[in-house]
């Protein structure tokens, strides 16, 4: 008998309809992120559905992952967008891998001017988050002497898009307004998930989503446009019974009340099972939530199956997907849909169905 083991599974259709939903919402070309490996989805997994759709402009965070993309684009065109930058050290990288930086201050135009090659890049201004990108005024300067720079897109990001109702969307909004007329010639972005769910009036011409492509809720919460993408499941691997005033795990955290079927399921923190879901998580088998019994441990958590005789070894838990959807197991844990997913470890299969 071959056993099962963890995998995560991506539903090609649910995120076909995804991007589709995005698109619609926002009225925008959509360029999708993929950092970090499509949110630990698993870039070969999702790339053939992307370009299905018609996807010809990524967003990376890193270098490499942009040299890894190109690559597994073979000789299909797009643009990459790299949002780290350029550092002296970069700069050939990017040329050699036909990638484009996004510009975070003057000191990176500086390089992209010298060790450029002419190539296109991007400029990112910062419009309230404080994170990366020229500050307002010191975009209005770049743009006023661009000293030969090829500005392709200018983009911004927002601090509060997964709270719709609050101030700061709307102060970004119209200052990347006045930030985006400085540069005629580029496209224009502002939109994550979040901000294509905001209104059509933030899609600009390329919206930026990665979470709701992958099934997250734009607002950090499950949303009916959004279909689940990623299904994580794991193998019960024993069903034993607990007698009363036995504990369950490491540090005797659960104690049963009374007999106690557990069912042992092997996927632990190594795999991306927050230790953090134990005391409030569950993971979803026949057809009901089932309570984490127990502290999670490196490899196997311990769930409570009683009255459940279709727990036996062999059967799948679902620890997140079609019907636990990803933002209620994040929450479970004290967390969001983005931490979840980025933290299926490395030994958790990846298909793509
Ligand atoms: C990660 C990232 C995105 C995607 O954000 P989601 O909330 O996952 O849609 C867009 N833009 C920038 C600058 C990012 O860093």
């Amino acid at each position: 008998m071959t056993s099962p083991s963890a995998t995560l599974t991506v539903d090609r259709d649910a995120l076909a309809a995804n991007l589709r939903a995005v698109e619609a919402a926002c009225r925008a070309e959509v360029a999708p992120v993929v950092k970090a490996d499509a949110y630990g989805l698993g870039l070969p997994q999702v790339l053939p559905t992307f370009l299905e759709q018609g996807a010809r402009a990524f967003f990376v965070a890193r270098t490499a992952e942009g040299e890894r993309l190109r690559e597994m684009l073979g000789g299909r065109s797009a643009e990459i967008f790299v949002l780290d930058g350029v550092a002296p050290g970069r700069a050939a990288r990017l040329c050699a891998a036909d990638l484009i930086p996004v510009l975070n201050d003057a000191g990176e135009a500086e390089v992209w001017r010298t060790l450029g090659d002419g190539r296109a890049c991007a400029v990112h201004v910062d419009t309230g988050l404080n994170r990366l990108g020229f500050r307002p005024e010191q975009a209005a300067d770049l743009a006023r002497d661009l000293g030969g720079l090829r500005v392709e897109l200018v983009m911004s990001h927002l601090a509060c898009g997964s709270e719709p109702k609050h101030p700061l969307n709307r102060a970004q909004l119209e200052a990347f307004r006045a930030v985006r007329s400085l540069f005629p010639g580029a496209r224009a972005s502002l939109a994550n998930s979040a901000g294509a769910f905001l209104g059509a009036e933030y899609g600009f011409d390329l919206a930026r989503p990665g979470v709701s492509l992958y099934g997250g809720g734009p607002f950090e919460r499950p949303d009916p446009r959004i279909a689940a993408v990623a299904t994580f499941s794991a193998p019960i691997l024993q069903v034993r019974r607990v007698p009363p005033g036995e504990s369950v795990g490491y540090g005797a955290s659960y104690t049963a009340d009374r007999d106690r079927d557990v069912a042992i399921v092997g996927a632990g923190y190594a795999d991306g099972v927050l230790r953090a879901a134990f005391p409030s998580g569950a993971v979803w088998f026949d057809g009901a939530p089932r309570p984490l019994l127990g502290r999670v441990s490196m490899d196997l958590i311990a769930i409570d199956v009683s009255d459940c005789p279709a727990a036996r070894p062999g059967e799948l838990v679902e620890l997140f997907g079609s019907n636990l959807p990803v933002d209620e197991a994040a929450a479970m844990a004290g967390t969001i849909a983005y931490e979840l997913l980025t933290s299926v470890g490395p030994r958790v299969t990846r298909v793509a169905a």
